[in-house]
């Protein structure tokens, strides 16, 4: 079976994942310092902190902007859930607004068709690595006074005008699950400019705690912490972060890797009638680390079929991406008509892309996709 995504993973990550273990130093210390900075300078941020998950850091991003109870927070319906659900751990509503058709992104016209007096946050996604439009979108929640939270959970090593994603970015998010493009097992980030911000994170990230545990160990002397506010435990591990470093040292070839998959299924497919896979917007380069197509009736065959059929031809493909505000944990909540979400969801696949993915594979991808849409 052709799995859909693969993490690349070698011998390198596992000798410093030990050496970690050798140190003895396994929870959040010296190597989450250099991981959190090394990740930050590569996407162009000031700071860097080094979270358990992206989910996290979207909460933290939430709490840090003071999002409370009463408040709405726009976020895309199509997305993984966790983007909406943080809006929720801080006690807020989130808000789902549509997306375009071309990237699966929000824009400029679908928030603010969902904007309203008690608007406090926009989380935007950076939707399977394909990069919203930065400086459209940043400007104009800019000019409506509300701050932009980019969940930017699998675009790492996307840019946007020229501009690594990250770059100019009030707060970003980033997961390093296995699914996404680089991994740490389980883990996340959020990289920011504004250094006030940056030391809240980090103390919010280990139990609002004024001196972190690193340090007072570290310490010759005896130090007393305080606890100056309520915090959480959502700290990366050092056994995670030297297996981050490895894999950012990486990062650059998975992508050209990645980008070099996608323009071959590109080719391929390109005049299959009725299939659409996603593309680079005008204004940047994704990392695609979801490779969709979009189907319409010209193909013949339902979503479901061809992901049953694939299956049959021995190829792993996914629906495309979910919509929350169709899931029984938010039928309850209240929503706009959604019918770009609907749509790209209801009829829309991801394909096997991962970086050791042979030219055999995809043609037994590419092979069956042509069989059943001239079947
Ligand atoms: C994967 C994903 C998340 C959650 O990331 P975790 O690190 O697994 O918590 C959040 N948002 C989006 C858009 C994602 O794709």
């Amino acid at each position: 079976m052709i799995p859909v995504m693969k993490p690349y993973l070698g011998e390198e990550e596992a000798q410093a994942a030990a050496e970690a273990v050798r140190s003895g130093w396994v929870a959040q210390g010296p190597r989450v310092a250099r991981f959190e900075e090394s990740f930050a300078s590569y996407v162009g941020a000031g700071h860097g902190v080094a979270l358990s998950s992206c989910t996290t850091a979207l909460h933290l991003a939430l709490v840090a902007l003071g999002i409370g109870p009463g408040d709405e927070v726009i976020v895309p319906s199509l997305s993984f859930i966790a983007t909406a659900n943080a809006a929720r751990y801080v006690g807020a509503t989130p808000v789902f607004a549509d997306v375009e058709l071309f990237t699966g992104n929000l824009t400029v016209e679908t928030v603010d068709a969902v904007r309203t007096l008690r608007t406090r946050a926009v989380i935007a996604v950076h939707q399977g690595g394909v990069p919203f439009d930065t400086v459209a979108l940043r400007a104009a929640c800019q000019s409506w006074e509300v701050p932009l939270v980019e969940d930017a959970a699998c675009a790492a090593g996307s840019t946007a005008y020229d501009r690594p994603l990250g770059d100019g970015a009030l707060l970003a998010a980033w997961s390093f699950h296995p699914r996404k493009v680089i991994t740490t097992g389980e883990g996340g980030a959020l990289t920011l400019d504004r250094e006030d911000w940056a030391a809240r994170l980090r103390r919010l990230r280990e139990h609002g705690m004024s001196v972190s545990a690193a340090d007072r160990h570290r310490s010759t002397q005896p130090v007393f912490e305080a606890y100056l506010e309520t915090g959480f435990n959502y700290r990366m591990t050092d056994i995670q972060a030297a297996v981050g470093l490895v894999q950012l040292g990486k990062l650059d070839a998975m992508v050209a890797r990645r980008r070099e998959l996608a323009a071959r299924y590109r080719e391929l497919l390109s005049d299959v009638d009725g299939l659409t896979p996603v593309a680079d917007p005008p204004y940047g380069r994704a990392n695609f680390q979801s490779f969709w197509v979009l189907l319409d009736e010209r193909f013949g065959r339902g979503r479901d079929e061809v992901l049953a059929e694939l299956a049959v031809a021995g190829v792993s493909a996914r629906r495309g991406i979910m919509a929350a505000h169709l899931e029984p944990a938010y039928a309850q909540a209240r929503s706009s008509r959604l019918p770009v979400t609907e749509r790209l969801t209801r009829d829309s696949l991801i394909l096997p892309l991962f970086h050791t993915l042979t030219a055999d594979e995809q043609d037994q991808v590419v092979g069956t996709l042509r069989k059943l849409a001239r079947g």
